[in-house]
């Protein structure tokens, strides 16, 4: 095989292009072949965003300012000779480091991991069978089959195109879509010129096309830019950021109170090298550095759970937005409803056809009589018109169908009234086809019939009986006057307020092939579909009103049509009451600039029919104008613009075309309405959960420092040693706090109105319930601590044991005390997350471990206070989670939620 010189490909006829790479564009490359030349030319990617090394991650660890004050300790342990201590403290450092690096290692990989999860696939013939593979694996030389609303994956010279047209923006920055075609042009042609090439990365928006693939991965003209693309890197979300900014308040506001508490110790009589690395060991306690990480950790791991649960999300801000999302944008046809269609009914003139499925055959009954298509002339070319004008194919035997579930429905009725595709036309071959456009909402086919041309025309009733001007009657052709249409419009009405699915068909003769499609058409009939509701909506629609969520549907569809299916979904305020917009009223809407009036009655309706996709993106950008978070769902290419727009773009994984996943920020992969609300669920769950985990930390943090802070302020002596403070916070906290970070959520999540996005992760209210558990615990350390030394007439040495095993189990219990206020005190969600109990018992094992393995109560000095010390221990610990426990019950924060419920 010779390498065809990428810049020539465009340049030759497509056969010496086919040639000189040694494919057979009818039959594709054989397996063999295949994989020699993905051996050569690796696979179809663009360089692999920089994956960030374990020695990148291992450094990081080492810039913190915990590593820098730990290190300063131990030196100065050293310096006074103290050994040990100082070998603990580099031992307390590494154990740190080592849990931020196994840390950051998981999140980083795990996101990673998350984006080759959303992979883009693309259709090749190969080995003379059609197939679909992961772009990836293209090699020069395949056979790409592109449709509109693909993502072009691989340069590709074009063997086939019709009516092709791709929007280049991406390597040209034309927006304007370019037509494509299957000639040679000049060797010097620019990209923007070469239309007989489509590009990687570039989007096809209309048509369908063939062609051969030239170069793959960095060969490619987007992988000669791609320094530029790759700019697109996943960056930090807003509340990592708001995390590492808190973090960063707090580092100095914490290095201020350790400068104090040493002043104060030294002012005391304390030695001043023991102060300075009490000082120090605060500092380090204080210190949230391990926030954000810990953040980045449960936000992925709620990525994965989402994936788990068929939403796809590669971008961490938008698993944040959705639990602050109020408004959701939704489409029809196969979000709400199963896009499972079926032929029900015809209209013709002056009577219905019902259909009957009988097995695998159907029968047409009018009136009590049963008819033969083969007979009655309207039946028959109401399915020929939907056999011949479609673009769906139910394949051969074994082979799965492909195409609109809609067309699909029609060559199936078809198929089962024994008038296959192939029956209806002999030898009508096709000689011109009209896609569906959204705009005239129409589609035509044009096919050779003897020495004439057949139009067959389907799309929307209105569209259709407007541009008819004859209907086929029982005895023939008749006049279609605007009375008669009236009656029409009228059918199509009662027709759609049941629910259904409603498609035109008309047809006409001409002498050419090429006259204007959509004039002096001859309707034969309306054809219904019933397409049933989704069996989850109902609930989910349910789901999402308690949680302060509206739902509005946004459909091409029939007013009517829409609003019945709407209403049986349980859309709108009470159900029933629903307020539908028309499409063509909002035409020339501009979102800036929308009165009063208008705008109050757009944001109250629950359902805009016949919309086309720019007007989509008007509402889209009228809501949030008016303050509201938007997810909004789209399939079509025509829906990207809407879906980047959206504050939550969510695509269609299964119907949804290439160019709407990748603008979308989520992809359903079972298109489910449910999925969007199961996802919105995650998405509040783990803003709760790090809610939870700051709030446990801080509270635990604070009181380490005000139990050292008021016992030096007192002139107690010191209750806590650096190396247990250290302990403690590096070893002991972290895990509850992780714990906290994977928990599955409380009941009450989704009967909350949306988070504010505005409102900062520790508000005034829970800066309060910090300040009250990190106060309960000091105040039960030191009380500990005061009646060990006054009451049990203990030493300092095993008082200071006392305080120590107070505090850890006092912040064990403390996890108890950030559940959601309103649970139930025994059965909420911090009870029922395995991970707790799982961090409890193995923070009171490495606590049993400090108190009784020899070598490490020696080294954090910790003498056996006696039975009667421990239980004093015990007993205090608890007395911080009954404080917790009723502040939880009776605090603010309760008043807050318990007033947002109702
Ligand atoms: P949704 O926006 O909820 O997916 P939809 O699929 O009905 O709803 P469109 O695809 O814009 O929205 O279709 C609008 C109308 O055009 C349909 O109600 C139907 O009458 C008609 N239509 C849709 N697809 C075709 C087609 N392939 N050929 C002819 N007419 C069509």
């Amino acid at each position: 095989m010779n390498d065809v010189n990428q810049t020539a490909a465009f340049a030759k006829p497509s056969e010496i292009v086919a040639h000189s790479l040694s494919v057979d564009p009818e039959y594709g490359l054989d397996d063999s072949e295949i994989i020699a030349r993905r051996n050569r030319h690796g696979p179809n990617q663009l360089r692999a965003h920089a994956k960030q090394s374990v020695f990148v991650i291992l450094a990081h660890q080492f810039k913190g300012v915990i590593v820098w004050l730990l290190a300063f300790a131990a030196g100065l342990s050293f310096y006074f000779h103290d050994v040990a201590e100082g070998v603990a403290i580099v031992i307390v450092l590494v154990i740190n480091a080592a849990i931020g690096f196994v840390t950051e290692l998981r999140a980083a990989r795990s996101m990673e991991a998350l984006l080759n999860i959303a992979t883009v696939t693309t259709r090749v013939r190969r080995g003379g069978k059609t197939v679909r593979i992961d772009a990836q694996d293209l090699v020069p030389g395949d056979i790409v089959l592109l449709d509109a609303g693909d993502v072009v994956t691989a340069d590709v010279r074009l063997v086939h195109a019709s009516n092709l047209q791709c929007d280049e923006s991406v390597l040209t920055g034309e927006s304007v879509p370019v037509a494509k075609q299957t000639d040679p042009v000049s060797p010097d042609a620019a990209i923007g010129d070469r239309a007989c090439m489509v590009f990687k990365g570039t989007a096809v928006t209309q048509g369908v096309g063939e062609g051969i693939v030239t170069a793959t991965g960095m060969e490619t003209e987007l992988g000669h830019i791609s320094h530029l693309v790759q700019t697109a890197e996943s960056s930090a979300s807003p509340l990592e950021k708001r995390l590492d900014r808190l973090g960063h308040r707090l580092v100095w506001l914490t290095l201020g109170l350790a400068a104090l508490v040493i002043g104060a110790g030294i002012l005391r009589g304390h030695e001043i090298a023991a102060m300075i690395q009490t000082g120090i060991a605060l500092a380090v306690a204080a210190v949230p550095e391990g926030l954000p990480v810990v953040a980045t950790l449960s936000l992925a791991r709620g990525m994965w759970r989402m994936a788990a649960r068929n939403a796809i999300i590669s971008n961490l801000s938008s698993v944040e937005t959705l639990g602050a999302t109020t408004v959701i944008l939704t489409d029809k046809t196969g979000t709400l409803t199963e896009n499972r269609m079926a032929v029900v009914q015809y209209l013709v003139a002056d009577t219905a056809i019902d259909l009957h499925k009988q097995g695998e055959t159907v029968q047409f009954e009018s009136d009590g009589n049963v008819l033969d298509p083969g007979q009655d002339a309207r039946l028959g070319a109401l399915l020929r018109i939907g056999a011949l004008c479609n673009g769906a194919s139910l394949g051969k035997a074994g082979e799965t169908p492909s195409g609109d579930p809609m067309e699909l429905a029609l060559l199936r009725v078809a198929r089962q009234a024994r008038q296959g595709r192939r029956t209806l036309v002999p030898g009508c071959e096709k000689v011109g086809e009209y896609a569906f456009d959204q705009a005239t909402k129409m589609m035509a086919s044009v096919h050779r019939d003897g020495e004439e041309f057949l139009y067959a025309i389907k799309g929307a009733p209105e569209a259709v009986i407007e541009v008819c001007s004859c209907v086929l009657g029982p005895d023939g052709i008749e006049d279609l006057d605007a009375a008669a249409r009236a009656d029409w419009l009228d059918r199509v009405r009662i027709a759609a307020t049941d629910g259904l699915r409603l498609l035109a068909m008309a047809m006409k003769r001409a002498d050419r092939a090429d006259a204007f499609p959509y004039e002096d058409l001859t309707l034969v009939g309306i054809v219904c579909l019933r397409d049933p509701l989704r069996g989850d909506v109902t609930e989910a629609i349910a789901a999402a009103r308690a949680a302060g969520v509206r739902v509005v549907m946004m459909t091409g569809d029939h007013a009517d049509t829409a609003a019945a299916i709407a209403s049986q979904a349980g859309l709108g305020t009470d159900g029933h009451h629903l307020t539908v917009i028309e499409g063509k009223e909002l035409t020339d809407l501009d979102p800036g600039e929308v009165d009063g009036l208008l705008r109050d009655r757009i944001l109250a309706a629950d359902v805009f029919a016949r919309v086309a996709p720019a007007t989509k993106l008007n509402l889209a950008a009228l809501y949030q104008n008016s303050g509201h978070i938007v997810a909004m769902t789209g399939d079509g290419v025509n829906d990207a613009p809407a879906l980047k727009k959206a504050d939550i773009g969510i695509a269609m994984g299964q119907r949804g075309t290439e160019v709407a996943r990748e603008a979308a920020h989520m992809v359903l992969t079972d298109d489910s309405f449910g999925t969007i609300i199961a996802a919105m669920r995650q998405g509040r769950v783990i803003f709760d959960n790090i809610r939870k985990f700051v709030i446990y930390l801080m509270s635990c943090n604070v009181s380490e420092v005000l139990i050292v802070g008021l016992a030096v302020g007192a002139g107690l002596p010191i209750p806590l040693l650096p190396l247990q403070i250290l302990f403690l916070n590096l070893v002991t906290d972290v895990f509850p706090a992780f714990a906290l970070g994977f928990g599955a959520g409380d009941e009450t999540v989704m009967h909350q109105p949306p988070r504010d996005p505005a409102e900062s992760v520790i508000d005034r209210s829970r800066w309060i319930t910090i300040a009250v558990l990190g106060g309960a615990i000091t105040l039960a350390t030191l009380a500990a601590f005061w009646l060990a030394l006054h009451w049990l007439m203990l030493d300092v040495g095993p008082s200071v044991t006392v305080a120590f095993v107070t505090l850890a189990l006092a912040q064990l219990w403390n996890a108890f005390n950030v559940r959601a206020p309103g649970g139930h005190i025994f059965v909420n969600e911090v009870t029922r997350n395995p991970w707790i109990w799982g961090a409890i018992t193995l923070c009171l094992g490495l606590i049993a471990a400090a108190l009784w393995v020899p070598s490490l109560s020696d080294i954090l000095k910790l003498p056996d206070p006696g039975l009667a010390g421990l239980w004093l221990a015990l007993g205090a610990s608890f007395v911080p989670l009954a404080i917790g426990q009723a502040f939880v019950r009776f605090g603010p924060e309760h008043r807050n939620k318990s007033s947002a419920q109702t």
